[in-house]
């Protein structure tokens, strides 16, 4: 059975519609695409235009997903981690951040492992208390260009991906890897360890240090695996760890069914 991973949305203008707001909400197809390829099956999760209602939403979508991948989007808001926005900040959106740390919250405490790629490994870093570059290349000017100006399916600087993580035995020791971000992870969040490095040293993948239920990278394998197959290794993995934890959970606990049947047998 495939296990279900949930992904988070942005929202971008819908040229189709005369209507205000003419706005729809979506997840990049590739997304969809890589996770069937990896072995899991996919649902777009939206976030709610009213923040009111996030928890009720957040209770609705848990019990339907087994693992959770936060894509790209916007600039994470920059008061989140302590910091006051730059003049070099990009767009953000308020009620994505509040959803999305409220949803990684729920779903680490649910012990249901988590993805997040670009944007979603800065949102995914903040929840844990870690930091960000709000604009790498003003605030490291020894940086190296990670905003790529070549289209995003081709790879355009090296990593070395930390000895002893679980991203090296995915994936081995060096990535050649595309780069579409201004953005960085400055520090990594508690309990989280930097699993590959840019060789400007700016951190480009981190992971839980005691459990296998978080990975952050900084790349888009979704967007590199049909040229060099060992990127789909890094979702395969994923797609393996959330229904291994979906296992372990139905051994801790039955399900409702039988549950309903025992209290009535009862
Ligand atoms: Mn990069």
């Amino acid at each position: 059975m495939r296990p279900i991973i949930a992904v988070t949305t942005d929202t971008i203008p819908d040229p189709s519609v005369n209507t205000k707001p003419n706005t729809v909400d979506i997840a990049p197809t590739m997304f969809k695409d890589t996770i069937l390829q990896a072995g899991g099956v996919p649902i777009i999760i939206p976030y709610p235009s009213h923040p009111g209602l996030i928890d009720e939403m957040i209770a609705a979508y848990l019990p339907l997903f087994d693992g959770l991948l936060l894509p790209g989007g916007p600039d994470v808001d920059p008061t989140l981690y302590g910091e006051q926005p730059s003049q070099a900040i990009g767009e953000t959106n308020p009620p994505r951040d509040q959803f999305e740390l409220a949803l990684i919250r729920a779903t680490h405490a649910a012990r249901k492992p988590m993805f997040g790629l670009c944007r979603g490994s800065h949102i995914l870093n903040v929840a844990f208390g870690g930091t960000l570059y709000q604009d790498l290349a003003t605030q490291n000017p020894a940086a190296l260009r990670h905003l790529q100006r070549t289209s995003g399916e081709y790879p355009t600087h090296h990593v070395n991906i930390a000895a002893n993580s679980r991203l090296q035995r995915q994936i081995g020791a060096t990535a050649y890897v595309n780069s579409r971000h201004h953005q960085a992870v400055r520090t990594v969040g508690r309990g989280m360890r930097v699993a590959a490095t840019a060789l400007d040293g700016t951190i480009e993948a981190f992971e839980s240090i005691d459990d296998d239920l978080v990975l952050g990278l900084q790349w888009h394998p979704e967007n590199l695996w049909a040229t060099a197959p060992e990127q789909l290794n890094i979702y395969h993995d994923f797609i393996q760890r959330t229904l291994a934890h979906r296992i372990h959970r139905q051994a801790a606990a039955p399900p409702a069914t039988e549950q309903v049947a025992a209290e009535q047998a009862g």
